[in-house]
C-alpha cells in the first residue's frame, strides 16, 4: 500500500495514511521515556493496515538496541 497506492486484500485504492511521529502508544518501545514511530496506511475499504517504522534512523536505533 505504501508503493503501490492499493489495498493487497481486497484491491482499494482508498488508503489513509496516519503518521505515527506522535502516537508513542503505537509505536515500538526502546527504554522507558524512548520509542520508534511507526507509520500506518489504512485500507478504508476492508480495514487492513500495513506498518512501517518512520524513518531508516530509526531502524538504525532498532538495530542499535541491546
Ligand atoms: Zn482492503
Amino acid at each position: 500500500m505504501k508503493y503501490t497506492g492499493r489495498c493487497p486484500k481486497c484491491e482499494n485504492n482508498e488508503i489513509k495514511y496516519v503518521s505515527g511521529t506522535n502516537q508513542s502508544k503505537i509505536g515500538i518501545p526502546l527504554g522507558i521515556t524512548s520509542w520508534v514511530a511507526v507509520d500506518r496506511y489504512i485500507c478504508l475499504q476492508c480495514g487492513y493496515i500495513e506498518q512501517y517504522v518512520d524513518t531508516a534512523q530509526s531502524l538504525q536505533r532498532l538495530a542499535n538496541k541491546s
